[in-house]
Protein backbone atom coordinates (compact mmCIF):
# COMPACT_ATOMS: atom_id res chain seq x y z
CA UNK A 1 0.00 0.00 0.00
CA UNK A 2 0.85 3.85 -0.10
CA UNK A 3 2.47 3.68 3.28
CA UNK A 4 4.69 1.01 3.03
CA UNK A 5 5.68 2.31 -0.19
CA UNK A 6 6.74 5.61 1.25
CA UNK A 7 8.04 3.37 3.70
CA UNK A 8 10.49 1.27 2.07
CA UNK A 9 11.26 4.50 -0.40
CA UNK A 10 12.84 6.49 3.06
CA UNK A 11 14.86 3.49 4.12
CA UNK A 12 16.58 2.77 0.95
CA UNK A 13 16.81 6.27 -0.24
CA UNK A 14 17.34 5.09 -4.40
CA UNK A 15 13.65 5.49 -5.14
CA UNK A 16 12.86 8.71 -7.17
CA UNK A 17 9.29 8.08 -6.74
CA UNK A 18 7.05 8.46 -4.09
CA UNK A 19 3.45 7.18 -4.30
CA UNK A 20 0.91 8.65 -1.02
CA UNK A 21 -2.48 7.77 -0.33
CA UNK A 22 -5.10 11.12 -0.74
CA UNK A 23 -5.31 11.19 3.09
CA UNK A 24 -1.29 11.22 3.47
CA UNK A 25 -1.04 13.82 0.55
CA UNK A 26 -3.71 16.11 1.75
CA UNK A 27 -2.38 15.81 5.04
CA UNK A 28 1.37 16.12 4.12
CA UNK A 29 0.19 19.06 1.99
CA UNK A 30 -1.45 21.05 4.56
CA UNK A 31 1.55 20.85 7.34
CA UNK A 32 3.71 22.46 4.12
CA UNK A 33 1.17 25.19 3.68
CA UNK A 34 0.65 25.93 7.33
CA UNK A 35 4.81 25.43 8.03
CA UNK A 36 5.13 28.19 5.15
CA UNK A 37 1.56 30.79 7.01
CA UNK A 38 3.59 30.36 10.49
CA UNK A 39 6.91 31.67 8.76
CA UNK A 40 5.23 34.34 7.19
CA UNK A 41 3.24 35.11 10.08
CA UNK A 42 6.77 35.57 12.27
CA UNK A 43 7.54 38.03 10.00
CA UNK A 44 4.55 39.67 9.79
CA UNK A 45 4.58 39.39 13.74
CA UNK A 46 0.75 38.31 12.91
CA UNK A 47 0.46 36.46 15.91
CA UNK A 48 -0.62 37.85 19.37
CA UNK A 49 -0.62 36.09 22.85
CA UNK A 50 -3.80 36.23 25.25
CA UNK A 51 -3.66 35.86 28.90
CA UNK A 52 -5.86 33.25 31.13
CA UNK A 53 -5.77 34.51 35.14
CA UNK A 54 -4.78 31.98 37.69
CA UNK A 55 -6.77 32.56 40.93
CA UNK A 56 -5.99 31.96 44.35
CA UNK A 57 -8.67 29.45 45.51
CA UNK A 58 -7.96 30.87 49.24
CA UNK A 59 -7.74 34.84 48.28
CA UNK A 60 -9.75 34.36 45.25
CA UNK A 61 -7.26 37.26 43.56
CA UNK A 62 -5.24 36.81 40.81
CA UNK A 63 -1.80 35.75 41.18
CA UNK A 64 -0.73 34.33 37.53
CA UNK A 65 -1.61 34.05 34.04
CA UNK A 66 -0.88 32.06 30.97
CA UNK A 67 0.42 33.72 27.85
CA UNK A 68 -1.55 31.49 25.26
CA UNK A 69 -1.09 32.18 21.01
CA UNK A 70 -3.30 33.30 19.06
CA UNK A 71 -3.24 33.50 15.14
CA UNK A 72 -6.16 35.35 12.92
CA UNK A 73 -4.93 34.14 9.84
CA UNK A 74 -5.87 36.91 6.83
CA UNK A 75 -7.27 34.54 4.44
CA UNK A 76 -8.64 31.06 7.09
CA UNK A 77 -9.66 33.16 9.83
CA UNK A 78 -8.71 31.51 13.51
CA UNK A 79 -6.36 29.06 13.64
CA UNK A 80 -6.32 27.19 17.01
CA UNK A 81 -3.10 26.91 18.56
CA UNK A 82 -3.44 22.52 19.25
CA UNK A 83 -3.65 22.97 15.08
CA UNK A 84 -0.30 24.50 14.03
CA UNK A 85 1.92 24.03 17.07
CA UNK A 86 2.72 20.31 16.54
CA UNK A 87 3.47 21.48 12.63
CA UNK A 88 6.07 24.04 13.99
CA UNK A 89 6.72 21.10 16.61
CA UNK A 90 7.62 18.79 13.67
CA UNK A 91 10.19 21.22 12.27
CA UNK A 92 12.95 23.57 13.60
CA UNK A 93 10.20 26.17 13.26
CA UNK A 94 9.44 25.94 16.70
CA UNK A 95 12.41 27.43 17.95
CA UNK A 96 11.84 31.17 15.76
CA UNK A 97 7.96 30.56 17.35
CA UNK A 98 9.00 30.03 21.05
CA UNK A 99 11.55 32.86 21.00
CA UNK A 100 8.84 35.26 19.54
CA UNK A 101 7.09 34.36 22.17
CA UNK A 102 9.29 34.80 24.75
CA UNK A 103 10.15 38.05 23.31
CA UNK A 104 6.64 39.02 22.80
CA UNK A 105 5.56 37.70 26.81
CA UNK A 106 8.56 39.45 28.62
CA UNK A 107 8.15 42.46 26.43
CA UNK A 108 4.46 42.67 27.67
CA UNK A 109 5.53 42.18 31.51
CA UNK A 110 7.88 44.71 31.11
CA UNK A 111 5.14 47.05 29.35
CA UNK A 112 2.55 46.58 32.20
CA UNK A 113 5.55 47.28 35.18
CA UNK A 114 6.14 50.29 33.49
CA UNK A 115 2.66 51.66 33.71
CA UNK A 116 2.63 50.60 37.28
CA UNK A 117 0.24 47.53 37.25
CA UNK A 118 1.01 44.96 39.75
CA UNK A 119 2.73 41.87 37.21
CA UNK A 120 1.56 38.21 38.89
CA UNK A 121 3.52 35.37 37.37
CA UNK A 122 3.30 34.73 34.13
CA UNK A 123 3.53 31.29 32.64
CA UNK A 124 4.55 30.40 29.05
CA UNK A 125 4.36 27.05 27.21
CA UNK A 126 7.89 25.37 26.67
CA UNK A 127 7.50 22.21 24.35
CA UNK A 128 9.93 19.45 25.08
CA UNK A 129 11.85 19.47 21.40
CA UNK A 130 12.90 23.67 23.08
CA UNK A 131 14.91 21.65 25.44
CA UNK A 132 17.19 20.34 23.32
CA UNK A 133 18.28 23.30 21.39
CA UNK A 134 20.90 23.81 24.07
CA UNK A 135 20.75 27.24 24.08
CA UNK A 136 17.11 27.95 25.97
CA UNK A 137 18.84 29.15 29.19
CA UNK A 138 20.73 31.59 27.54
CA UNK A 139 17.81 33.17 24.81
CA UNK A 140 15.47 33.14 28.12
CA UNK A 141 18.02 35.05 30.02
CA UNK A 142 18.63 37.50 27.15
CA UNK A 143 15.37 38.03 26.67
CA UNK A 144 14.89 38.79 30.65
CA UNK A 145 17.91 41.37 30.49
CA UNK A 146 16.88 42.75 26.91
CA UNK A 147 13.62 44.51 28.70
CA UNK A 148 15.13 44.46 32.32
CA UNK A 149 12.32 41.55 33.81
CA UNK A 150 13.39 39.64 36.90
CA UNK A 151 13.38 35.90 36.57
CA UNK A 152 10.31 35.39 38.94
CA UNK A 153 7.83 37.08 36.61
CA UNK A 154 8.19 34.32 34.66
CA UNK A 155 6.79 30.63 35.00
CA UNK A 156 7.30 28.24 32.47
CA UNK A 157 5.13 25.50 31.72
CA UNK A 158 6.81 21.96 30.71
CA UNK A 159 5.32 18.84 29.71
CA UNK A 160 5.50 15.62 31.38
CA UNK A 161 6.85 14.03 28.72
CA UNK A 162 9.87 16.11 29.53
CA UNK A 163 10.40 13.63 33.09
CA UNK A 164 11.19 11.26 30.95
CA UNK A 165 13.06 12.71 27.57
CA UNK A 166 16.68 12.97 28.39
CA UNK A 167 16.64 13.60 32.34
CA UNK A 168 19.98 14.18 33.21
CA UNK A 169 20.30 17.19 30.98
CA UNK A 170 16.80 18.26 31.31
CA UNK A 171 17.65 18.83 35.17
CA UNK A 172 20.70 20.39 34.63
CA UNK A 173 18.44 22.85 32.36
CA UNK A 174 15.97 22.94 34.65
CA UNK A 175 17.95 24.07 37.44
CA UNK A 176 19.85 26.46 35.27
CA UNK A 177 16.48 28.41 34.78
CA UNK A 178 15.45 28.15 38.55
CA UNK A 179 19.29 29.74 38.84
CA UNK A 180 17.38 32.41 36.86
CA UNK A 181 14.40 32.37 39.74
CA UNK A 182 12.22 30.80 37.04
CA UNK A 183 9.12 29.17 38.35
CA UNK A 184 8.59 25.87 36.36
CA UNK A 185 5.57 23.81 36.20
CA UNK A 186 3.90 20.41 35.21
CA UNK A 187 1.50 21.46 32.48
CA UNK A 188 -1.63 18.77 32.09
CA UNK A 189 -0.55 16.44 34.30
CA UNK A 190 -1.57 12.67 34.60
CA UNK A 191 -2.28 12.54 30.99
CA UNK A 192 1.52 11.19 30.36
CA UNK A 193 3.66 8.89 31.15
CA UNK A 194 6.14 10.61 34.18
CA UNK A 195 7.27 8.33 36.70
CA UNK A 196 7.33 9.48 40.25
CA UNK A 197 11.05 8.78 41.08
CA UNK A 198 11.87 11.41 38.25
CA UNK A 199 8.88 13.37 39.59
CA UNK A 200 10.40 13.71 43.25
CA UNK A 201 14.03 14.76 41.03
CA UNK A 202 12.66 17.17 38.73
CA UNK A 203 12.84 21.23 40.10
CA UNK A 204 9.31 21.85 39.59
CA UNK A 205 7.39 23.94 41.52
CA UNK A 206 3.90 23.34 40.24
CA UNK A 207 1.67 20.16 39.17
CA UNK A 208 -1.33 21.36 36.85
CA UNK A 209 -4.21 18.86 37.06
CA UNK A 210 -5.67 18.23 33.21
CA UNK A 211 -9.02 19.69 32.18
CA UNK A 212 -9.83 16.14 31.24
CA UNK A 213 -9.79 14.97 35.40
CA UNK A 214 -11.53 18.32 35.70
CA UNK A 215 -14.21 17.99 33.27
CA UNK A 216 -16.62 15.14 35.26
CA UNK A 217 -15.80 16.75 38.89
CA UNK A 218 -17.26 15.50 41.23
CA UNK A 219 -19.42 13.17 39.17
CA UNK A 220 -16.52 10.86 38.12
CA UNK A 221 -15.88 8.98 41.14
CA UNK A 222 -12.38 8.02 39.60
CA UNK A 223 -11.81 11.40 38.69
CA UNK A 224 -12.57 12.42 42.32
CA UNK A 225 -9.87 9.88 43.35
CA UNK A 226 -7.38 10.91 40.90
CA UNK A 227 -7.52 14.45 41.38
CA UNK A 228 -7.59 13.93 45.59
CA UNK A 229 -4.58 11.82 44.82
CA UNK A 230 -2.50 14.65 42.52
CA UNK A 231 -3.62 17.24 45.46
CA UNK A 232 -2.18 14.98 48.38
CA UNK A 233 1.58 14.27 46.04
CA UNK A 234 2.19 17.21 45.23
CA UNK A 235 1.47 18.81 48.57
CA UNK A 236 3.90 16.22 50.10
CA UNK A 237 6.36 16.55 47.45
CA UNK A 238 6.25 20.51 48.51
CA UNK A 239 4.88 21.19 44.82
CA UNK A 240 1.35 23.79 44.61
CA UNK A 241 -1.51 22.48 41.94
CA UNK A 242 -3.14 24.25 39.63
CA UNK A 243 -6.64 22.35 38.37
CA UNK A 244 -7.07 23.81 34.17
CA UNK A 245 -10.22 23.85 32.71
CA UNK A 246 -12.41 24.99 36.14
CA UNK A 247 -15.59 25.57 34.19
CA UNK A 248 -18.72 25.37 37.35
CA UNK A 249 -18.53 26.64 41.06
CA UNK A 250 -19.30 22.78 42.05
CA UNK A 251 -15.99 22.28 40.67
CA UNK A 252 -14.13 25.00 41.92
CA UNK A 253 -16.20 24.15 45.46
CA UNK A 254 -15.01 20.45 44.88
CA UNK A 255 -11.58 21.38 43.79
CA UNK A 256 -11.19 24.21 47.28
CA UNK A 257 -12.36 21.43 49.54
CA UNK A 258 -9.49 19.34 48.50
CA UNK A 259 -6.53 21.81 48.77
CA UNK A 260 -6.11 23.28 45.49
CA UNK A 261 -4.23 26.11 45.17
CA UNK A 262 -4.64 27.75 42.50
CA UNK A 263 -7.45 27.46 39.64
CA UNK A 264 -8.02 28.43 35.45
CA UNK A 265 -10.65 28.38 34.12
CA UNK A 266 -13.08 30.14 31.96
CA UNK A 267 -15.40 30.02 36.01
CA UNK A 268 -13.04 32.77 36.45
CA UNK A 269 -12.09 33.80 33.36
CA UNK A 270 -11.71 33.12 29.64
CA UNK A 271 -8.11 33.96 28.21
CA UNK A 272 -8.14 37.88 27.76
CA UNK A 273 -6.69 40.16 25.47
CA UNK A 274 -3.60 42.48 26.82
CA UNK A 275 -6.48 45.69 27.28
CA UNK A 276 -8.55 43.46 29.31
CA UNK A 277 -5.80 41.85 31.42
CA UNK A 278 -4.53 44.90 32.20
CA UNK A 279 -8.26 46.18 33.35
CA UNK A 280 -8.22 42.70 35.81
CA UNK A 281 -4.35 44.45 36.80
CA UNK A 282 -5.53 47.65 37.57
CA UNK A 283 -8.25 46.42 40.27
CA UNK A 284 -5.39 44.22 41.72
CA UNK A 285 -3.82 47.21 42.47
CA UNK A 286 -6.90 49.56 43.19
CA UNK A 287 -7.34 46.50 45.80
CA UNK A 288 -4.12 46.72 46.86
CA UNK A 289 -4.66 50.45 47.89
CA UNK A 290 -7.62 49.86 49.19
CA UNK A 291 -6.34 47.28 52.17
CA UNK A 292 -3.53 49.55 52.82
CA UNK A 293 -5.65 52.59 53.74
CA UNK A 294 -7.76 49.84 55.70
CA UNK A 295 -5.11 48.89 57.26
CA UNK A 296 -3.68 52.67 58.34
CA UNK A 297 -7.11 53.17 59.02
CA UNK A 298 -7.46 50.79 61.73
P1 LIG B 1 -2.57 24.11 27.58
O1 LIG B 1 -1.22 24.66 27.80
O2 LIG B 1 -2.98 22.96 28.44
O3 LIG B 1 -3.56 25.35 27.74
C1 LIG B 1 -4.83 25.28 28.30
C2 LIG B 1 -5.90 25.29 27.22
O4 LIG B 1 -7.17 25.11 27.83
C3 LIG B 1 -5.99 26.62 26.47
O5 LIG B 1 -6.41 26.32 25.15
C4 LIG B 1 -7.11 27.34 27.21
O6 LIG B 1 -7.73 28.34 26.44
C5 LIG B 1 -8.03 26.18 27.49
N1 LIG B 1 -8.91 26.42 28.65
C6 LIG B 1 -8.60 27.02 29.82
N2 LIG B 1 -9.65 27.02 30.65
C7 LIG B 1 -10.65 26.39 30.00
C8 LIG B 1 -12.01 26.06 30.36
O7 LIG B 1 -12.50 26.35 31.44
N3 LIG B 1 -12.74 25.39 29.42
C9 LIG B 1 -12.23 25.04 28.19
N4 LIG B 1 -13.01 24.40 27.35
N5 LIG B 1 -10.96 25.33 27.85
C10 LIG B 1 -10.18 25.99 28.73
P2 LIG B 1 -5.69 26.92 23.86
O8 LIG B 1 -5.32 28.35 24.10
O9 LIG B 1 -6.55 26.60 22.69
O10 LIG B 1 -4.36 26.11 23.79
C11 LIG B 1 -4.35 24.75 23.55
C12 LIG B 1 -2.97 24.18 23.71
O11 LIG B 1 -2.09 24.71 22.70
C13 LIG B 1 -2.32 24.54 25.03
O12 LIG B 1 -2.75 23.66 26.04
C14 LIG B 1 -0.86 24.39 24.68
O13 LIG B 1 -0.45 23.05 24.72
C15 LIG B 1 -0.82 24.89 23.26
N6 LIG B 1 -0.44 26.32 23.26
C16 LIG B 1 -1.21 27.42 23.41
N7 LIG B 1 -0.48 28.54 23.36
C17 LIG B 1 0.82 28.15 23.22
C18 LIG B 1 2.07 28.85 23.12
O14 LIG B 1 2.16 30.08 23.20
N8 LIG B 1 3.20 28.08 22.95
C19 LIG B 1 3.13 26.71 22.89
N9 LIG B 1 4.28 26.04 22.72
N10 LIG B 1 1.98 26.03 22.98
C20 LIG B 1 0.83 26.74 23.15
MG1 LIG C 1 -0.16 25.29 29.40
MG1 LIG D 1 -2.45 22.75 30.41
MG1 LIG E 1 -4.25 21.04 28.60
Amino acid sequence: NAQTAMLSVKKNGKNNFIYFSHEMTTKAQKRLYLEQEIRLALANDDFHMVYQPKVDVKTQRVTGAEALIRWHHPKNGVIPPNEFIPVAEQSDLILKLDSYILDKVINQISQWQEEGLEVPVISVNIPSREFQRGDLVSCVQGTLRKYQVVGNKLEIEITERLLMERCEENIKILNHLKDLDIHISVDDFGTGYSSLSYLVQFPCDVLKIDKSFIDQLPQSKDNCKIVEAIIMLAHKLGKRVVAEGVETEVQYQYLSSLGCDQIQGYYFDKPLNIKDFSIKLDKIKFKDFANISQIKAC
